[in-house]
């Protein structure tokens, strides 16, 4: 498989801490990146060893020789960066939430398709040992017929990201859009189903400003007829997190899980006692950006492609549109 060069499209927190390591380790170059500010740029490529800088899209794509881009700007930039980059031959691996409307995304999408280039979504959790190990399970018919999920994704923000995410919603700010998707993906990923109605409310508790939700809760049907409940927060300091599946014959219990590192315990519990399910800890963004190279060289699909990044987004604009109308939202489940 020939070396893919990336650009980076967006001078990240998550392109620093995960994302650039794990395009080394699979082989990949990183060779340039692109900030809004070019100062910025090269502050950030002198601090992570990458040669390439600019602030120009256009540049990025031209005058580097790259291969495949990672979108990791603010929410409302991903949409014209990953037309661009379609335009312009190169593969697209983009963060979550996609874009703001589903239209922006399926534009996308759409761009990517004819211009016969890769697109994933960057959705870690499906790439976690203790989520396919649950998925597993699940076809081997551990649980039975599954009925119910509960998803707890309460975490605390960082101080360090208390920034767009909490005050600017042209950004797509708001826990929905950066955690309630993240629910969306991996239960549609362990259940093999998707959500198609959803009733929620959102809390502001005073750490977002600017009408933003900082918690969100969730009551989700499925389209086997299974219901699902999630939570999210970014001010919750001690929840901890997991993740269950309750079936006809047993049930799933995930603790610790619903992280970007490859942690937890899955405990499968059944008629005949619980016992903990093994599962390989293997590195998440290593297997997504891994699974993506392949794509690129012809051998499968992304660990999350575009459809399952429209499929999120469609979830989560249904979660606001709910909590903001009070009623029971219908989930778009074909694009
Ligand atoms: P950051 O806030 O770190 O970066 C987003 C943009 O903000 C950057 O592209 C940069 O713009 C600008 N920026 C960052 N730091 C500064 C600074 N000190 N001063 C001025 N501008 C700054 O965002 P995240 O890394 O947290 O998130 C980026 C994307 O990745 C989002 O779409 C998010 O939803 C997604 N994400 C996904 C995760 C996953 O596990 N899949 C986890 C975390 C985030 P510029 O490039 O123009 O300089």
């Amino acid at each position: 498989m020939a070396t893919v060069k990336w650009g980076l499209i967006g001078a990240s927190n998550i392109a620093r801490e995960w994302m650039i390591g794990a395009m080394r380790e699979t082989g990949g170059e990183v060779v340039a990146v692109m900030s809004g500010d070019a100062g910025r740029a090269r502050a950030f490529a002198d601090a992570n060893g990458i040669l390439g800088a600019t602030d120009s899209v256009e540049r990025l794509l031209g005058d580097f020789g790259v291969d495949a881009v990672y979108i990791s700007s603010t929410n409302e930039k991903h949409r014209d960066q990953a037309i661009a980059s379609a335009r312009a031959g190169k593969h697209i691996l983009a963060e979550k939430p996609l874009a703001l409307s589903l239209e922006d995304a399926i534009a996308m999408r759409d761009a990517a398709r004819q211009a016969g280039v890769v697109m994933g979504t960057n959705h870690h959790l499906r790439n976690s040992g203790a989520h396919r190990v649950m998925r597993a399970a699940i076809k081997d018919g551990l649980i039975g017929r599954p009925l119910a999920a509960r998803v707890f994704h309460a975490v605390y923000l960082p101080e360090n990201l208390q920034g767009w995410r909490i005050d600017n919603p042209g950004a797509g700010g708001g826990v929905v859009l950066d955690i309630a998707v993240h629910d969306a993906d991996t239960l549609r990923f362990v259940l093999d189903d998707d959500p198609v109605e959803v009733t929620a409310m959102t809390q502001n508790s005073g750490m977002a400003g600017a009408g933003l939700a900082d918690a969100v809760m969730t009551s989700v049907r499925f389209r086997s007829g299974l219901i699902a409940q999630t939570h999210d927060a970014f001010t919750a300091r001690f929840a901890g997190t997991g993740f269950e599946v309750h079936g006809t014959l047993g049930s799933l219990i995930g603790r610790d899980c619903m992280s970007q590192s490859a942690k937890g315990t899955i405990t499968l519990v059944t008629a005949d006692g619980a016992r903990q399910l093994p599962w390989e800890p293997a590195n998440l963004y290593v297997r997504a950006v891994d699974a993506f190279h392949k794509a690129i060289a012809g051998e499968g699909a992304p660990a999350a492609t575009a459809e399952d990044g429209l499929h999120s987004l469609a979830f989560g604009l249904a979660v606001l549109e709910s909590a903001g109308n009070g009623r029971a939202v219908v989930i778009r489940e074909s694009f």
